[in-house]
């Protein structure tokens, strides 16, 4: 049976804004917080949640770790490497409170929704505070006040058996021009080597209006940028009676009027036609697609429960660019999923050379306890995973350079974000591509859209110059 997703109910959110307001004014809380997040966009769009959770409950942010009363570790449990940095950081804190015996620490996020990782944490890291999962944010200022008033840890980890979404709580935006819009929450795709459906549950869509409604108060702002978030959201307003699908989502948000509306992430096989339709025919939505292939091989698709074919694939790029000519592909590629032969690696070598991406994360593929693939006989050794993904970033990087030559002469539109990290006399941004672009500028530009002329292609980014700068 369909599930219909619901929204937490009003009252629940309403203790939570009474509980934030008490704590604001109890003595001895922690006066200040400091936020380590780790993984994807999702989790970064968590953590301004968290930020504004805290805030409401009087805390200021600490400039780093070492000076704040409260560290809460936002964490990512993708990939193992992002686990063991999580807890490596995690116990440094440790000597940390040695020192400041008042210092607490918390972790959250998809980790602590690991079977199992709540008990381990219990067990290993006794200096932890307070630990909680994907399910519970909602919950974090009961759960903060607990561990404030009985002086001892406190550990909540639940399942989202109502496929509820939250709504309503405090936020504070990391960037006033770009923001993050989440649409939906959750997968139903369970792909073979990934924990994602375990850690954040089923797909739960929030109501269009509500999307709609937040969308309508960042153009008042000012947002310049917004970027709609979900685990495929493709898949949007399936779990709701009568829901609004995702190119009927997008159409309405393109409607608002914000000069730039991007999306991630987007499953291949729901990429409908109408849905490159409304990116074709949209005024403000970028054109730019991360379109996560993961393997260039039919068998291992299939393997991973990817459910689409190469050809099927390559067939949507092909559509895609039939209708947008210019727009810019990102993906993601795993090397050494188990069993892979040197010939089906070579499967992805050549899909990445067909498809010719801008850009592509890629990953030697980690084994996560409980999904299929970790159980799969033919794991990879380290040697060989290395030197197939040395391989595949080599591909890349070629193609990243040679797309970048055709960028060259061309007028991008830069969003400006910040001064360059390298060189604070120049100010970077990203262009509609999603490519970050450097340029001589001044920091008054910055969360303008300024035009600028592409005239250097560098590893990962662009460097171009402004119409002033060009006569002075
Ligand atoms: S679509 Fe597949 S890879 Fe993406 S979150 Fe869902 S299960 Fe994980």
């Amino acid at each position: 049976m369909r599930r219909i997703t619901q929204e937490i109910p009003q009252e629940v959110i309403l203790e939570e804004k009474e509980t934030m307001a008490r704590v604001r004014s109890m003595q001895g809380r922690p006066a200040s917080y400091y936020i380590v997040t780790y993984g994807c966009q999702m989790n970064a769009h968590d953590s301004e949640s968290l930020e504004g959770m805290l805030q409401e409950m009087g805390l200021r942010g600490a400039p780093d770790r070492t000076c704040a009363d409260f560290v809460i570790f936002n964490t990512c449990c993708v990939r193992d490497n992002a686990e063991r940095r999580a807890l490596g950081n995690v116990t440094w804190l440790k000597e940390l409170k040695k020192t400041n015996p008042d210092l607490r620490v918390a972790v959250c996020g998809c980790m602590i929704q690991e079977p199992g990782m709540a008990d381990q944490i219990l067990r290993t890291y006794p200096f932890i505070d307070l630990a909680f999962g994907t399910h519970n944010l909602y919950h974090f200022p009961t759960l903060f006040e607990q561990m404030v008033i009985r002086q001892r840890r406190v550990i909540e980890v639940v399942n989202d058996d109502l496929g509820s979404v939250p709504e309503e709580l405090p936020i504070v935006r990391a960037n006033p021009y770009q923001a993050y819009i989440t649409i939906m929450y959750g997968c139903n795709n369970f792909c073979s080597y990934c924990i994602v459906p375990s850690v954040r549950g089923r797909e739960r869509s929030r109501e269009p209006g509500r999307i709609l409604e937040e969308a309508e108060q960042l153009r008042r702002e000012g947002v310049k940028e917004i970027m709609l978030l979900g685990q495929n959201v493709n898949s949007y307003g399936l779990d709701r009676e009568n829901g609004m699908t995702f190119p009927q989502l997008l159409r309405e948000i393109d409607g608002i009027g914000i000069e730039r509306v991007r999306f991630m992430t987007s499953h291949p096989k729901d990429l409908s036609v109408e849905l490159m339709d409304v990116m074709a025919n949209g005024k403000h939505i970028c054109p730019q697609l991360h379109l996560p292939v993961q393997h260039g091989n039919n068998r291992i698709l299939k393997s991973m429960n990817r459910r689409y074919t190469r050809e099927a694939y390559l067939e949507k790029v092909r559509m895609l660019r039939e209708r947008i000519p210019n727009i810019s592909l990102s993906t993601d590629l795993i090397v050494a999923y188990p069993g892979e032969t040197e010939e089906e690696f070579l499967d992805t070598c050549s899909l990445v050379e067909e498809v010719r991406y801008d850009s592509a994360f890629t990953f030697i593929y980690s084994p996560r306890t409980g999904t299929p693939a970790a159980k799969m006989p033919g794991q990879i050794d380290p040697e060989t995973a290395s030197a197939r993904i040395q391989k595949l970033i080599a591909i890349q990087k070629r193609i990243t350079a040679e797309n970048f030559q055709n960028y060259l002469g061309q007028c991008h539109q830069v969003l400006v974000d910040a001064p360059s990290r390298r060189d604070p006399r120049q100010m970077s941004g990203k262009n509609e591509y999603n490519i970050t672009v450097n340029f001589d500028g001044t920091p008054d530009l910055i969360g303008q859209i300024v035009p600028v002329t592409i005239t250097e292609a560098r590893e990962t980014t662009l460097r171009g110059t402004t119409a002033e700068a060009k006569h002075d």
